[in-house]
């Protein structure tokens, strides 16, 4: 598959609440050590479904190649 154009970029201020991990299709995003969440960029197609049910909503889309 080739690589999406964006992907989705996580912010400090993540709650680790686990929210992301349950829409994601492509199971590209993670809590890690339950501080915070992670994602695989080379899992992620940048749908922006994990953005979207953020409650904290510290989920930025970026384009890749921006400091990803
Ligand atoms: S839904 Fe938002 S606050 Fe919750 S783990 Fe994911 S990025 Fe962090
Ligand atoms: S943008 Fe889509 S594929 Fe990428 S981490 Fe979020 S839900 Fe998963």
């Amino acid at each position: 598959m080739a690589r999406s154009k964006r992907l989705a970029r996580v912010g400090r201020e993540c709650v680790a609440c686990g929210t992301c991990m349950k829409v994601c299709p492509r199971a590209a995003i993670r809590v890690v050590s339950g501080v915070v969440a992670r994602v695989n960029g080379e899992l992620c197609i940048g749908c922006g479904k994990c953005a979207g049910v953020c409650p904290a909503d510290v989920i930025a889309m970026v384009e890749r190649g921006s400091g990803e």
